[in-house]
């Protein structure tokens, strides 16, 4: 039977899809000299978000014909060279989509509402941070979103009909959105929004998309929200600007580092909201984005052409025709 690698375990509904399909084999530890081992003689890889798939990986794994992610984004990949070696790179895009717009809101409420210190206040008998009036509403604010495609367009129609927010938003790739005024540059969504929220993809050309420039427009009541991937902001310049209030305050469930340093100075911040990378994991999501990612792997290796490949274009551009018909 052929082998394939899950880089951790997957839900019992994505076990089940692979059973009696394909010889699953559990990666034992994270680093580099073991994956390489263990990819020797396998054909394809679930690649959840615990380790990178490099070049020198792919190289290592001489069978290797396709490498399903659980979840949408490939950062974690080297594309281009499983597309040169005509492996597949498939992602579950859309599954995972509305877990994360529902964090989003979720994180926007707690800062909104400042649950992180109301919580604390209370656990710690300080019933008088009722009165700190630094909670506010929600409702008529301005929401900024930086990229407006699956997850950015759901938390815009949550925002608008939840709360009947103004959305604004920057995304050089959009022409039109009903019910969304799209701006021509970023800075005026850094200058304009009282909450603003990115769902752009990580790749080296949005590396610090969000960058002390960007920051310094927001205005000092006004917060940041990424659900998207860590080093899209320059988390540096952002706790320059949260240590000294010039924002009100961040929600973040990615870090430039994952998990953060504990000496990380957002760990000891009281205007942040952090999450560790949870926003695909609710139970549902976990499940979708597992059987998704195991279908896809089973597809292939039985001959079919499987959900969502991501490298398709760069495969045909290289002659592998035959292995997408
Ligand atoms: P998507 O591809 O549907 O949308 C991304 C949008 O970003 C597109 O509309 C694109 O035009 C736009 N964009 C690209 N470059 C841009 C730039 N420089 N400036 C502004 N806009 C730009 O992707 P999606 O499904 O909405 O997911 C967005 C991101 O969310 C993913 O790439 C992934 O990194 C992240 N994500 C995080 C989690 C999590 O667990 N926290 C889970 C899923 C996805």
């Amino acid at each position: 039977m052929k082998k394939v690698l899950l880089s951790q375990a997957i839900n019992p509904a994505g076990m089940k899809i692979l059973e009696g399909k394909v010889e699953p084999v559990i990666l034992t530890d994270s680093t580099v000299e073991t994956t390489r081992k263990m990819v020797v003689d396998v054909e394809g890889i679930i690649l959840r978000t615990n380790i990178k798939v490099t070049r020198e990986i792919i190289e290592s794994a001489p069978k290797l014909k396709i490498i399903s992610r659980t979840g949408a984004g490939v950062d974690n990949v080297d594309v281009a060279a499983a597309t040169e070696k005509g492996i597949l790179v498939c992602d579950t895009p859309g599954v995972n989509s509305n877990s994360v717009a529902e964090q989003t809101l979720a994180i926007l409420l707690g800062l909104a509402k400042q649950l992180k210190i109301m919580d604390k206040a209370v656990s710690e008998g300080n019933w008088k941070t009722r009165n700190t009036g630094k909670a506010v509403d929600i409702e008529g604010k301005t929401l900024g979103l930086i990229g407006i495609g699956r997850i950015g367009s759901l938390v815009a129609d949550k925002c608008r009909q939840a709360f009947n927010m103004k959305v604004i938003a920057y995304d050089p790739y959009v022409k039109q959105i009903e019910g969304i005024e799209l701006y021509p540059n970023i800075d005026q969504v850094f200058q304009e929004a009282d909450f603003i929220s990115i769902h752009v993809p990580y790749m080296k050309q949005t590396h610090h998309l969000v960058n002390a420039k960007m920051l310094n427009l927001m205005k000092p009541d006004a917060y940041l929200i990424n659900t998207s991937r860590g080093p899209l902001v320059d988390e540096k310049a952002l706790i320059e600007v949260l240590e000294k209030s010039s924002i009100a305050g961040a929600g973040l469930d990615v870090f430039e580092k994952e998990p953060p340093s504990t000496d990380n100075p957002l760990l000891r911040l009281n205007n942040v909201i952090l999450t560790p990378h949870s926003s695909a994991l609710s139970r549902e999501c976990v499940m979708k984005v597992h059987i998704t990612a195991a279908q896809a792997v089973v597809d292939f290796l039985s001959g079919k052409k499987p959900h969502s490949v991501f490298n398709e274009e760069g495969l045909r551009k290289k002659g592998y025709l035959q292995i997408l018909a």
